[in-house]
């Protein structure tokens, strides 16, 4: 058995779909269990309607507007006899979308329970599309809702899977289908509480989706069909000259998409490693291109540097205060006040003098969180022993990933060194004792010039690094 997931792009026209199609065909006897994304863009549209029914605008021409891309789609991919069904389940869909909507509209409350029941209908329309057309290509197929078998905690918008219950149902519901020689299609991201509540799995994570069936299914591979020729030694629309890596680890992997490389959701490799399933990235617009394997070994390179990441829209906050020193509560209350507000961070920095902490984290909740800390440090800071709370808005993290890195001197050097050349100013540094990335702040100005420099200095788009 394998796992073919298509991410948006690869089931994002009727040509892609085509595509898709010749490509389970091609590897029906492999038993493929196929897991698919929304059509490029839909999720985003799905959110952006909810938005504005919350603001009290109606939103009704934009769900028109979807309607009809899938009608389109339909139309031109489904034979005659099956074309009225799977029209009629498609209205009947958006019948319920547009009802929710007004419901949204009418209260202007929008809750992420409510975001993760509008954001799944792109894959619920999706797949009942695929499986259809999978059929009008002589592949027998049945569209399944993932929110029957994947069970998740309440955490809406980033849900937790209940493994336990998960594999339960997995097992007992797609194996029949398998031996029965048909192809599952599962709607990737979505998932249910056990009261059958719907939830999502965070954006991006129908590859966590596929990697959840794999392990569960114990798969030969799991194989993530996207727009790429694999995973690259950097964004290739950011560094027009990255390259593709014919094989990464699972810690590389993690690293990598934890740092920003959106090929991969990061939490794909966690079900992976556990079974030990090699993951393969794929290009459903190149198929035969070998693409990158990432299993448990990896091969070696220039120092051991696989990557050049990046994560846009960051900002830093920093809390400064002589008195700081000598008072270890402080980052206690720090990381209290910021996992109450539910604000992920994505790096920290402390000087050794303990004169000031830095947390880097998203743009979007700078405002929220200092207004926040300064509620928690409102008597230090009547007192005068901490003296100032504030963010910096315009910065990117850029991380140098390899597993080969760890005890190899001189990568810091090479790093800072060609940067400092080219007056790259580096608002802060951070690296784990993992020793897999070594990662940095800069304006956001600078972000293109420090990673196609980094990612020249140490030769990465070369022949031979792996
Ligand atoms: P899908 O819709 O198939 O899930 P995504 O858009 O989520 O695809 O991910 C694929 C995109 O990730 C590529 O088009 C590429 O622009 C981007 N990307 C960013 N960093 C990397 C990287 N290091 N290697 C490959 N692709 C990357
Ligand atoms: N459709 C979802 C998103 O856009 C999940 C995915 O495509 O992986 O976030
Ligand atoms: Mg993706």
């Amino acid at each position: 058995m394998i796992v073919m997931k298509f991410g948006g792009t690869s089931v994002g026209s009727v040509d892609a779909i085509r595509r898709v199609a010749a490509i389970v065909k091609t590897h029906y006897h492999l038993q493929p269990i196929v897991v698919v994304s929304a059509m490029s863009k839909v999720t985003d549209t799905l959110r952006d309607i909810a938005e504005e029914a919350c603001r009290g605008h109606d939103p009704m021409d934009r769900v028109e507007a979807l309607r009809r891309r899938h009608e389109v789609t339909i139309n031109a991919l489904i034979d005659q006899e099956e074309r009225a069904s799977a029209l009629a389940t498609c209205f009947d869909m958006i019948d319920e979308l547009k009802n929710i909507c007004h419901g949204i509209m009418l209260l202007q409350e929008l809750s992420p329970r409510s975001i993760d029941l509008v954001s799944s209908f792109g894959e619920r329309l999706s797949a009942p599309i695929i499986a259809t057309a999978l059929r009008t290509h002589d592949v027998p197929s049945v569209p399944v809702d993932a929110r029957e078998y994947i069970k998740t905690d309440g955490r809406y918008t980033e849900a937790e899977v209940d493994f336990l219950e998960t594999t339960r149902r997995l097992s007992s519901g797609l194996k029949p289908l398998i031996n029965d020689g048909k192809v599952p299609v599962i709607t990737g991201f979505v998932g249910s509480t056990s009261e059958g509540v719907t939830t999502t799995l965070g954006r991006g994570a129908s590859d966590y989706t596929a990697a959840i069936v794999g392990s569960v299914l114990k798969t030969d591979e799991i194989w993530i069909w996207t727009d790429v020729d694999g995973a690259m030694t950097a964004d290739p629309r950011i560094v027009a000259n990255a390259r593709v890596l014919e094989n990464i680890s699972y810690h590389e992997a993690a690293e990598m998409s934890y740092f920003g490389a959106k090929v991969l959701h990061p939490k794909t490799m966690l079900p992976a490693v556990k079974q030990q399933i090699s993951i393969r990235i794929r290009n459903t617009f190149n198929p035969t291109e070998p693409g990158t394997l990432i299993s448990g070994d990896t091969m070696p390179t220039t120092m051991g540097v696989k990557a050049v990441t990046s994560i846009d829209q960051l900002c830093l906050i920093m809390i400064e205060g002589g008195s700081l020193i000598g008072t270890p509560d402080t980052p206690a209350r720090l990381f209290k006040t910021t996992a109450e507000h539910k604000i992920p961070i994505i790096m920290i920095t402390q000087a050794s003098s303990e004169h000031d902490i830095c947390l880097l984290i998203n743009e979007k909740d700078g405002q929220r969180i200092v207004a926040a800390l300064k509620t928690e440090f409102r008597h230090e800071m009547d007192l005068g022993s901490l003296e100032t709370i504030s963010v910096q808005p315009n910065l990117v993290a850029v991380a140098v990933v390899g597993q080969g890195m760890k005890g190899t001197p001189g990568i810091a050097a090479r790093t800072f060194g060609i940067l400092g050349e080219h007056g790259i100013n580096i608002i802060a540094i951070a690296q784990g004792s993992s020793e897999l990335n070594i990662s940095f702040v800069v304006a956001r100005s600078d972000l293109q010039r420090a990673v196609q420099l980094v990612h020249d200095s140490f030769k990465l788009s070369g022949k031979g690094v792996s």
